[in-house]
């Protein structure tokens, strides 16, 4: 058997989609190849020892600048899977009408063995790396947190950055995700996995949609899955709960759990912080291996963890009606085909998973405007609200109870107006994805119908430019 090319997934899936589109196929080709690849080994002190540590940074497009992305630290890090990771940002920026092009960049290295001290050490050399090439900076290219990085790392790299940009007044800007003290954004620690959720609770809303795979229209009483319980698993999770679903299975790399009456996402996530292991849940039943969680029966499958997760040796015993990829590329092109053919709708990742970078275009935007949300209208709406609400209760004769008031005057706060902005984004993506589908009835998959709406935005920006005619 050929070795799996994360890459490949992505062009099978591109090539898919293209012959649904009108371009001139030198402009598919251009939009399709990686544009910009840089491949360093740089030396590290560790203890004793110099080690050589192996990184990427891959821009997959140059159609609109900055070029954005994320870093990731494994040990599965490879060129392949980077050149994947930012030509998929592309995709995904392209989507939910993010301004930017896609990037990915990586470290192939097992975080879990260094101590902070070295991860700073190894952060802080590959941001000067990226800087000595010119491979980051706020209109060039801005990394920000994905698998193994978060806002520690961030921190480091905006602080390497400003510390050799002295004077760039617009350097916080160099990258997103970071701590809310160093420039970050409110609400973007939560922002992928709410944004799965804002995703599915559209998809679930749709009555044709959920009719014909004989489900109930809404999110609450719905039964959900969720592979990973990192950041985007478990903000997932958590709004599905919040929402009245019921989350039945968990998996994380030690097993998985299941209980139908419902696990509290909470409890099971300081049971494995105390215990080291998702397992032996009070309550919940252990399963002996963690990829047994993604064939459990339930309505909504949410893979939130790596790619390739789901390929055509386990797809046909997944018994999901609705599969939502959080993760990047979990599904591979054989899975694809074989959920169309079973009828099990399949929500793609480089839209659903897209709240990180929409509320990344967000911090970024806060970081060249140099002043946080809602401190312009706050108390002007306040004032607007209480002048309104205390006319009507004037002209009723009837007043409302403090805590209604309150609810009433209570002008935006930051993470409230970017909770906002996800949502209307969100929203709009599944709509405009699902129309593409609904207009041409050919279109095989809700895959295929996003990067048919993905390459005629990246298509047309490049014939706007005058590139091509
Ligand atoms: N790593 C995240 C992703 O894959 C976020 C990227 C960003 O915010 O730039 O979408």
């Amino acid at each position: 058997m050929s070795e799996y090319s994360f890459f490949g997934a992505v062009e099978k899936s591109f090539d898919k989609a293209a012959r649904f589109t009108k371009w001139d196929p030198g402009i598919l080709e251009q939009i399709k190849q990686c544009n910009a690849v840089y491949r360093m080994h740089f030396p590290v002190k560790i203890g004793e020892n110099i080690e050589v540590i192996k990184a990427y940074r891959v821009q997959h497009s140059h159609h609109k600048l900055p070029c954005k992305g994320g870093i990731r630290f494994a040990m599965s890090v490879n060129l392949d899977e980077v050149m994947a990771l930012a030509a998929l940002m592309t995709y995904k920026c392209a989507i939910v009408n993010v301004p930017f092009a896609g990037a990915k960049g990586g470290i192939t290295i097992d975080p879990k063995k260094y101590t902070p001290y070295d991860l700073e050490k190894i952060t802080r050399r590959y941001t000067s790396e990226l800087i000595k090439k010119n491979f980051i900076g706020p209109g060039i290219d801005v990394p920000a947190p994905d698998y193994g990085t978060g806002e520690r790392e961030m921190a480091w790299i905006v602080d390497t950055y400003i510390s050799m940009r002295p004077g760039d007044i617009d350097a916080l800007g160099c990258v997103t995700g970071k701590p809310v003290t160093q420039g970050g954004v409110r609400g973007r620690r939560e922002a992928t996995g709410l944004g799965v959720f804002y995703g599915l609770r559209e998809v679930c809303n749709m009555t044709d949609v959920m009719h014909q795979r004989g489900m109930t229209t809404g999110v609450e009483g719905k039964t959900i899955v969720v592979q990973g319980l990192g950041n985007v698993g478990y903000h997932s999770a958590k709004f599905f709960q919040d929402a009245g679903a019921k989350v039945i299975g968990l998996a994380e790399f030690e097993g998985a759990i299941t209980n139908p009456n419902g696990l509290d996402i909470d409890a099971v996530f300081n049971h494995r912080k105390q215990t080291g292991s998702i397992l032996n849940f009070p309550g919940a039943t252990n399963l002996a291996l963690s990829s047994d969680a993604l064939e459990l029966e339930c309505d909504i499958l949410i893979p939130a963890a790596l790619e390739n997760v789901i390929n055509g040796q386990n797809a046909p015993r997944v018994k999901a009606k609705i599969i939502g990829e959080a993760a990047n590329g979990p599904l591979t092109p054989e899975a694809d085909e074989i959920f169309t053919r079973r009828g099990i709708l399949v929500v793609p990742d480089m839209y659903l998973n897209a709240g990180g970078v929409t509320v990344s275009y967000f911090e970024w935007l806060k970081n060249l405007s140099h002043v946080r949300y809602g401190r312009m209208e706050k108390r002007f709406t306040e004032n607007q609200n209480r002048q309104m609400l205390d006319q009507l209760e004037e002209f009723s004769g009837k007043k409302v109870t403090q805590k209604e008031r309150d609810e009433i005057v209570h002008g935006p706060e930051e993470v409230d107006l970017v909770r906002s902005g996800l949502e209307e984004t969100m929203i709009a993506a599944t709509r405009e994805i699902m129309d593409a589908w609904k207009m041409n009835p050919e279109i095989p998959d809700m895959r295929t119908a996003a990067y048919v709406v993905a390459i005629n935005k990246v298509g047309l920006s490049y014939a706007e430019l005058g590139i091509f005619p």
